[in-house]
């Protein structure tokens, strides 16, 4: 009955938690995908007004034009460089989509990150496009997630289209240097290969300032960024992001969302230009505490690299757990963290979102620690 498309797509891991979190009595939720905090009051009264304005109509396929100037205006101020084009998405999801769409041919090659965001490998199947995979997992005890650009160059074959990097990361926390974006472009520019940067934890950068691979289209005209509002302003609901880079595809997307979002949520577009103008920094320094929480109370007993960016801390099983075992355990004591393997080929770590409540998060490391302690 249903399409041959739907074999490759699979249902995501963490929409199987939030079924699961509906049964649960008080549940400890330490898997949630979004900031805990709701959007700013000025934010939200932007919205309303606009829909009481009536704002309620389509809006030009690529956005409001005040919101793709602003959107512009803040990337070049931020970033250093002005990108050639811009279109407002229903989220970085659309943008992954519609991106997707406009480049890759069915048999085309993209690396991905291991571990990865869920989406990216069944957009690719969407688009009829295989996932090869470049390895994110430390290196050894204490070092970052990052990639080993000698492997990622190994895996460049003649249907090699593009490689998709995300940082900060989903679910690692890891995030890559400037340096080695810089790297990354001259390798991907000698084999004339895409850059597709999934930049939507840019704001939740704890030890360095942010590096955005949007100052490297100054000098390589094959690289895409999609960046959103979701997860800074606390409205992952209102479905809006952005895609920026060269013309020629940003013109390609626009065409693709002519038959399918049509534009994003018109009225929200000019709450997310009101969202430009209010500063989040003290969201990312209570971030960078939540950070520190996880690091000091989980590290005697789990291995696990301190999150540089991002929301999510990914600690290994201790030893003597089983993926099974040890998810198992959590459920018992009504802690909910996704398990590894729903973001990566591997089973050996678990992802734990320290985007809640100080009690709640608390109350969740001393049960993880308590499990740990039962087999030492
Ligand atoms: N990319 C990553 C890495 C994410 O974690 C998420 C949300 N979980 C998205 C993209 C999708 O975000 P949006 O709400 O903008 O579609």
């Amino acid at each position: 009955m249903l399409a041959e498309r739907m074999k490759s797509i699979e249902g995501s891991g963490v929409r199987r938690m939030f079924d699961l979190i509906a049964t649960m009595d008080r549940p400890i939720n330490l898997s949630i995908g979004q900031a805990h905090y709701d959007a700013p009051e000025e934010v939200k009264a932007a919205a309303i007004r606009a829909i009481r304005e009536g704002y309620n109509r389509y809006t030009v396929t690529e956005g409001m034009a005040s919101l793709c100037a602003a959107t512009l205006d803040r990337l070049e101020e931020d970033r250093g460089y002005r990108p050639e084009a811009i279109l407002m998405t229903a989220g970085v999801s659309g943008g992954l989509l519609l991106s997707s769409m406009a480049l890759l041919d069915p048999g085309d090659k993209v690396l991905l990150p291991d571990p990865y965001f869920v989406m990216y490998k069944n957009v690719l199947a969407l688009a009829g496009a295989e996932a090869e995979y470049y390895d994110l997992y430390p290196a050894g005890p204490g070092r970052p997630w990052r990639p080993d650009l000698d492997q990622l160059r190994a895996l460049i074959g003649p249907r090699t289209k593009a490689v998709l990097i995300n940082s900060p990361g989903n679910p690692t926390g890891g995030v890559w240097p400037a340096e080695m974006l810089g790297e990354l472009v001259a390798l991907c520019r000698e084999h004339g290969v895409w850059i597709l940067s999934d930049e939507i934890y840019e704001h939740f950068v704890y030890d360095a300032p942010f590096a955005s691979i949007v100052p490297e289209m100054r000098g390589y005209d094959r690289v895409l960024a999609l960046g959103g509002f979701s997860k800074t302003y606390g409205i992952p609901g209102w479905r809006l992001g952005w895609a920026v880079g060269p013309e020629a595809v940003l013109e390609a997307m626009k065409i693709l969302q002519q038959y399918t979002f049509v534009c994003a949520p018109s009225p929200l577009q000019h709450g997310a230009l009101a969202a430009l103008d209010v500063d989040m920094g003290a969201r990312r320094d209570e971030y960078r505490a939540k950070r520190d929480l996880v690091h000091d109370r989980l590290a005697g007993r789990f291995d696990l690299v301190p999150s540089e960016g991002s929301f999510y801390a990914f600690p290994a099983y201790p030893r003597g757990w089983t993926e099974q075992e040890f998810v198992q355990a959590c459920l018992e004591e009504r802690v909910l963290v996704v398990p590894g393997s729903s973001f990566s080929r591997r089973d050996t770590h678990f992802r734990l979102s320290f985007a809640a409540e100080d009690d709640v998060l608390d109350a969740g490391l001393s049960v993880l620690c308590e499990i740990a302690d039962r087999r030492r």
